[in-house]
């Protein structure tokens, strides 16, 4: 893969947000983009660094940490997308300045003793698999209750993954009424992470702020060895 081919997708990328914001009546500054650059070197995480991207995303936390720890002479912001282990959160949050996944309070509990503030958001379950990451909707006022009386976390909104069937933009409107009902408890918790490579435009359309995208801007994942 060339440095001209992610140089090219990420501009693609760039224009097409630019477009569905427009078409939303939003402006492209209140969107952020997270490049997700699991299974991917450093040496493309410079490259996009070089090319203007300072937020990237990891959801394993052993090649997170590597990768953070790898990059620590450039100023990056790292995300946490992945299932989350009670006993690893706090390790996470030594390097992630966002977590994306609280879904239970096991996980919340364990980053009440956290030194540095973490921002987080809460994962919502929009599929109807219980085992797929996410809390349950019907369990979403509990858990952020949760999290807004523990210390050690800033709620930032609630994030979802669109389930691999139906409608994206359906699955993206639920989680808008989601966020709503999260805002009557906390106004400030204002943010959605949503969005990846396949349906990122129709995120936009519902209100997302936060995309996490990895293959449409980094190519082909290399497999796991
Ligand atoms: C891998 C991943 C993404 C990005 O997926 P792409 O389809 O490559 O854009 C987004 N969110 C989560 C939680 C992921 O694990």
């Amino acid at each position: 893969m060339t440095d001209q081919g992610v140089a090219e997708r990420l501009e693609v990328v760039r224009a097409r947000v630019a477009d569905a914001a427009a078409l939303a009546g939003r402006v492209p500054a209140d969107i952020t983009t997270i490049v997700i650059t699991k299974l991917h070197p450093v040496s493309l995480v410079r490259e996009l660094h070089a090319l203007g991207v300072s937020d990237f995303g990891e959801n394993r936390h052993q090649d997170a940490r590597v990768k953070s720890e790898e990059l620590a002479d450039l100023d990056l912001t790292w995300h946490f997308v992945g299932q989350l282990q009670s006993k690893k959160a706090r390790q996470v949050a030594e390097y992630a300045r966002v977590i994306h996944s609280l879904d239970r309070e096991s996980v919340v509990e364990a980053l009440a003793s956290q030194e540095r503030v973490v921002d987080a958001f809460v994962q919502v379950n929009l599929t109807p698999d219980t085992a797929r990451g996410g809390v349950e909707e019907g369990d979403l006022e509990r858990l952020v209750e949760r999290v807004l009386c523990t210390p050690g976390i800033r709620l930032l909104g609630v994030m979802a993954v669109a389930p691999l069937e139906g409608e994206p933009r359906a699955a993206f409107a639920r989680l808008r009424a989601a966020s709503e009902r999260v805002r009557l408890i906390d106004p400030g918790a204002q943010f959605i992470s949503a969005g990846m490579s396949g349906d990122y435009p129709e995120a936009i359309l519902e209100g997302a702020t936060h995309l996490r995208i990895g293959s449409a801007i980094t190519g082909n994942r290399p497999t796991r060895a």
